[in-house]
């Protein structure tokens, strides 16, 4: 299934993580949004996103790897690769995007928000089932 995807994550304390190439970059406290899309295994990209060991590669990566955040919830949607972008125009209205952040390869002013609540996507999208890994 191509799908679009919105990761909802908890900043649990304020901190400045180095994302890859954008550098050092100051997070606050709270909920953020990511929106990314799967073309081929969603099930696959949502398990990687949800893994802390890995290999950073994406911007997201270097986010998640930090231990003072959490991906809290999962909304997917099918949709093909240029939905993603609709998706972040759409949590834009909303919430206030982290400049160039996830957004190298189009023209979005970014793929992650620091958003007030989640509430606007349910209406949209479904919420799926995750699974963290402990070990
Ligand atoms: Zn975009």
């Amino acid at each position: 299934m191509k799908a679009v995807y919105a990761l909802i994550i908890q900043v649990e304390n304020s901190t400045g993580i180095r994302i890859g190439s954008l550098g050092n970059v100051l997070f606050n406290i709270g909920i953020y949004a990511y929106v990314g899309s799967a073309q081929s295994n969603l099930n696959q990209r949502i398990n990687r996103h949800l893994r802390k060991e890995k290999k950073l590669f994406w911007h997201i990566d270097y986010l998640l790897n930090n231990d003072n955040t959490k991906i809290m919830k999962v909304f997917i949607k099918k949709g093909i690769k240029k939905e993603e972008c609709n998706l972040a125009k759409l949590i834009g209205i909303k919430g206030v995007a982290i400049p160039k952040f996830g957004s190298s390869d189009c023209r979005c002013k970014g793929h992650l928000f620091l958003i007030k609540d989640d509430k606007f996507l349910k209406r949209n999208m479904k919420e799926m089932a995750i699974k963290h890994n402990t070990f």
